[in-house]
């Protein structure tokens, strides 16, 4: 496991939040010292070293990540719901610019909504 809580947005555990929960599942409870448990890990150097998990901080990790998750997800089912593959951005229908019409560079509303959702959510999708 990488060590490197590398920070996000008000995240106490950055992109290990996952990776200390699959942990927590598996470790024994005697291992929990006073809300806190140590993990072996990877520095970014490359060193094999430790770091100290809250229990605490990492479920509130844990919470904001999961709003993140339904905020992400609610914003994608909008996007389907509310636009139409079937008009360009310029708003003249996409089968016309097939047929030589429209303004030259055809877009699709959907295409269009979901590029915007992708690139503001990808932290939601593992990119960075
Ligand atoms: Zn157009």
């Amino acid at each position: 496991m990488k060590i490197d809580f590398k920070m996000k947005n008000g995240f106490h555990y950055g992109v290990n939040v996952e990776n200390l929960l699959a942990y927590l599942t598996e470790c024994d409870l005697n291992d929990i010292t006073e809300g806190e448990f140590e993990v072996e890990g990877e520095t970014p150097s490359g060193c094999s070293g430790y770091a100290t998990v809250d229990v605490t901080l990492l479920a509130d990790d844990a919470l904001d990540l999961i709003k993140e998750l339904r905020k992400g997800l609610k914003d994608l089912v909008d996007v389907f719901e509310h636009t139409s593959p079937d008009y360009c951005m310029c708003g003249t229908a996409m089968e016309q610019h097939t047929v030589g019409g429209g303004c030259g560079s055809p877009t699709s509303q959907q295409d269009y909504h979901f590029g915007e959702w992708k690139r503001l959510n990808s932290d939601l999708l593992g990119e960075d």
